[in-house]
């Protein structure tokens, strides 16, 4: 037991040694910290021998965002390696193994996946991924119908969520994405060239509505398990393999948010192309190969959640005829709302991405920028009135 405290590179050595049977006694260790130092510290800890390693992630007590400090609960690093737990008992091969969690330091300890790399990063460069969308509408389908009341005991379902509430981080989420961007509030980040686009947010009556049904719908629906944070940062990837990391903004809540996180994450990009693609013809290429990714996401997790439903499906009500394309129905239609509300913060609201805001040429960035402003605001007008993924893709190709 030790009171909590931030670890030194020093420190992060002293504790690995003292977990069992890892590694070997007197061993030489080394320790980096890895992290961007927003939110929390990474340290990888490499034995030189053999090589063996693995990541303490250890959660901070305050968040540093433009300058500021606002204090941030440790209890996240707890829903982190419990949503992980859960995570890896439903897909073992999909995010990394947790070693052990200890609450005092809010500290995790868990496989180390340095030989993926982060999926933004592989995107940016202009790599594909053809088992990305099996992984990843996999891990959708699992997590979101198991903890869910269509696959989970309603009662253990709703104790479970219980260990889930947390509001902090809700909260942040709450305000970033489905609040500030829709008015001048101080914490956007908005750059110059693009203020008229962002002005125009702030009196769109017709998406005030919208935005306004999908918060309430965050606030209120308790569905699955979610994530949370499911962006393209939060997946690490290589040719063979997907891993997801990074779920401590897990909470009960609408699935269509983490479905929608994945297909925002991939439509940046794809407006992101205005800026990394050498010319037109492989610019149509590999927005190409992103549409066809976004339409085989929402496919193979479609695909998945009906077989579970059927094989697994736990509630005799919910087994009603229609129920079920009733069901994936709204499912797609608040997964275009998220998806559209997730591009939009990240053009004109606090936290960018890199795959826009690391376009050095700014007359191409401000392109890519009012793309993904335009698609994300296309998507939220249309969501209520969509029946399957091909009208998102169409809309997609038809502003581009
Ligand atoms: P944060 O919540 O602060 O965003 P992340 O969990 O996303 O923290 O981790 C931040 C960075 O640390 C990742 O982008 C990655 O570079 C590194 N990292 C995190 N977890 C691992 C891991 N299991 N293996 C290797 N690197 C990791
Ligand atoms: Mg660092
Ligand atoms: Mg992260
Ligand atoms: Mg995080």
């Amino acid at each position: 037991m030790s009171t909590y405290h931030p670890l030194t590179e020093v420190q992060a050595i002293a504790y690995s040694r003292q977990i069992p049977n890892l590694f070997q006694e007197g061993s030489d260790l080394a320790s980096q910290e890895i992290g961007d130092g927003n939110l929390n510290l990474v340290f990888r800890i490499s034995e030189t021998a053999t090589g063996k390693s693995i990541i303490l992630k250890q959660a901070l007590p305050y968040a540093k965002v433009v300058g500021e400090s606002w204090p941030l609960t440790l209890d996240r690093a707890r829903i982190e390696s419990e949503a992980l737990l859960i995570e890896e008992a439903l897909n073992p091969d999909l995010v990394p193994h947790v070693y052990a969690y200890d609450a005092d330091l809010a500290l995790t300890v868990m496989e180390d996946l340095s030989d993926h790399v982060i999926m933004r990063k592989g995107l940016i460069e202009g790599n594909q991924y053809p088992l990305f969308a099996e992984h990843i509408g996999r891990f959708l389908a699992t997590t979101l119908f198991f903890t869910s009341d269509l696959g989970k005991n309603q009662q253990d379902k709703k104790i479970q969520q219980g260990r889930f509430i947390n509001p902090e981080l809700c909260k942040i989420t709450e305000d970033l994405i489905f609040d500030d961007p829709y008015r001048d509030a101080e914490t956007n980040n908005i750059e110059a060239q693009i203020r008229d686009a962002a002005e125009q947010l702030w009196t769109d009556h017709a998406l005030h509505l919208e935005v306004a049904i999908l918060r309430q719908k965050f606030l209120t629906s308790a569905q699955a398990l979610l994530h949370g944070d499911l962006h393209t940062g939060s997946i690490f990837i290589k040719a063979d393999s997907t891993k997801v990391i990074d779920p401590e903004f897990a909470y009960y809540g609408p699935m269509g948010f983490d479905i929608g996180a994945v297909l925002a994450n991939l439509i940046l990009n794809f407006a992101a192309q205005e800026g990394w693609s050498k010319d037109d013809e492989s610019r149509a290429a590999y927005r190409s190969y992103l549409l066809q990714t976004v339409k085989d996401v929402w496919t193979h997790f479609e695909a998945n959640f009906r077989s579970l439903w059927n094989e697994h499906g736990v509630d005799r009500v919910f087994q009603t005829a229609g129920y079920q394309d009733y069901f994936l129905t709204n499912l797609l239609q608040d997964t275009v709302g998220f998806t559209g509300a997730k591009m939009v913060r990240r053009i004109v609201g606090l936290a960018h991405v890199a795959d826009i805001d690391k376009i050095e040429d700014a007359a191409a960035r401000e392109r890519a920028q009012r793309l993904a402003l335009d698609l994300g605001k296309a998507l939220i007008r249309i969501n209520r009135q969509v029946t399957s993924i091909d009208e998102l893709i169409a809309i997609v190709t038809k502003e581009t």
